[in-house]
């Protein structure tokens, strides 16, 4: 009580001080501040005038010091520390006895400096408060099972995972930006889902602000036409952390892509973490401009590698326990070796067969899997054949197609023909005496042998690795 009616007679006393001590700006003062003020526009850029400037408002000059309002705490610090000088420069050009600028922050006409708060540890954290909730709303919502608990890590992912911790477990900000790309479902949005999870946890102080970049987009188109693009600035110039997912999204949209830029750059300058997501690496994404992508590799740029049947068969086997149903051992590796495109489609198929035998009250076996899953087995088989498979990786390694079908055993010749057979039992369902015979009428060991060597081959050696994933990709894709 008594400390709210010491702050309303504070206030009334440094207004009257304000009246007294006749701090109004004389007519002179006001035309030269004026011409100062638009001068900035030439001095800064349109850009930065629009969106920092331009809301500068002279409130009073006394005795050499110039005393400037903008309407957020956040703006004067950012105003002061990154044209403060240049700007009193300016004054003091225009009228030599200006020596001192001070900016204040005026909210709804009332000085909010010049209340000195005895409460201001309260009011900031409540200011925090208020500003989580803003954030908050702009956040897109978390999947609360997308946790590092139920990240499987395998080599694929192991890079991506390991950065992912560190920016979490840091003090500092470790690298700026963290950009993690791959293709689809193969677990970009569960890994950035998890840093945030874990952000709560360990910094519950700091704020997080995870969105799609479509929805950044959205939500700055919207702020555009209510013409409310400072709130949005402050809004994201003003948060800890600023994740963004699926990136690409912005290609080719040019004025977002700009204010991106600018926040990017802010974020960075105050040294706050910044992680975005996208399907390609920076230099391959198309539509972004030139200076941005470059800025976008900046940090550490992790890629997400197709996974391969060791991380597929893993994932399986933890998706098996979290749902606690009785799946066989050789029903997962079944569709580890089956479903290969994505581990979005992986869990689609594994989340199928255990409903479907919930339903019918069945076992699951081999048998009923092939049977559940007919369709999506079949449209992998229709998509791809083996005649074009033998024909993507001969192109691929520079080999004649009948390489493949003969018995030459070099070893320029023999790999790319066993990285044939590979992608031959991963993109479709021939059986492997199918596939051997199309491969010159060789044993089903053989091809066998051939899938085993490849999968260990792609663990240990990435040029085979990512040979496997170019020729996939332009049978997939
Ligand atoms: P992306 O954003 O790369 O398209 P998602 O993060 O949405 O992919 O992942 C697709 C699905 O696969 C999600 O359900 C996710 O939980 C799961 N997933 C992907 N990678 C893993 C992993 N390493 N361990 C566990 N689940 C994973
Ligand atoms: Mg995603």
């Amino acid at each position: 009580m008594s400390n709210s009616g010491g702050k309303t007679s504070a206030l009334v006393q440094n207004s009257a001080a304000f009246q007294e001590a006749s701090l109004e700006p004389t007519k002179e003062i006001l035309a030269q501040w004026k011409k100062i003020h638009s001068a900035m526009r030439q001095e800064f850029g349109e850009a930065i005038f629009r969106s920092w400037l331009k809301p500068l408002t002279l409130q009073a000059y006394y005795h050499g010091t110039m005393e400037i309002s903008v309407p957020t705490r956040f703006m004067r610090d950012w105003i002061q520390q990154h044209y403060g000088e240049r700007i009193l420069a300016m004054c003091t050009e225009a009228n030599e006895e200006i020596k001192r600028l001070q900016i204040v922050v005026v909210q709804n006409g009332a000085i909010d400096d010049l209340v000195e708060a005895p409460e201001e540890n309260e009011k900031a954290e409540k200011a925090n408060q208020n500003k989580k909730g803003e954030i908050a709303s702009v956040s897109s919502p978390l999947d609360a099972r997308f946790t590092f608990d139920s990240f499987v890590v395998g080599k694929p992912n192991a890079l991506a995972h390991a950065a992912a911790r560190r920016v979490v477990e840091s003090m500092s900000v470790p690298f700026n930006p963290l950009f993690i790309y791959g293709g689809v479902g193969l677990g970009k949005t569960h890994l950035m889902h998890a840093i945030a999870h874990q952000m709560e946890e360990m910094w519950p102080e700091k704020t997080v602000m995870y969105l799609s970049a479509e929805k950044f987009m959205y939500q700055f188109v919207r702020a555009l036409r209510a013409n409310d693009t400072m709130n949005f600035k402050e809004l994201f110039r003003s948060v800890d952390v600023l994740m963004i997912d699926d990136i690409q999204f912005i290609a080719g949209k040019e004025s977002t892509q700009e204010e991106f830029f600018h926040t990017f750059n802010a974020l960075v300058d105050q040294n706050k973490q910044i992680i975005i997501s996208a399907d390609k690496a920076p230099s391959d994404l198309n539509g972004l401009d030139e200076r941005l992508r470059s800025r976008l590799a900046w940090g550490l740029v992790a890629d997400i590698h197709p996974s391969t049947y060791e991380l597929r068969l893993g994932i399986l086997q933890a998706k098996r326990e979290q749902l606690q149903a009785d799946v066989p051992d050789s029903v997962l590796e079944f569709l580890a070796l089956k479903v290969t495109s994505n581990i979005r489609e992986l869990e689609g198929a594994l989340n199928r067969i255990v409903a479907h035998a919930d339903v019918a009250k069945q076992e699951i076996t081999l048998e009923s899997t092939q049977e559940v899953l007919q369709d999506l087995l079949r449209a992998h088989d229709r998509r791809i054949t083996i005649d074009e498979i033998q024909r993507k990786v001969a192109e691929h390694y520079n080999l004649r197609l009948a390489d493949m079908h003969s018995a030459r055993r070099a070893r320029n010749v023999a790999r790319p023909r066993q990285v044939a057979m590979y992608l031959a039992k991963q993109l479709t369902s021939r059986s492997l005496p199918e596939i051997g015979r199309k491969f010159g009428g060789r044993d089903h060991t053989t091809v066998m042998h051939a899938v085993r060597k490849i999968d260990e081959l792609m663990e240990e050696d990435a040029q085979i690795a990512q040979d496997v994933d170019v020729v996939r990709r332009a049978l997939t894709g």
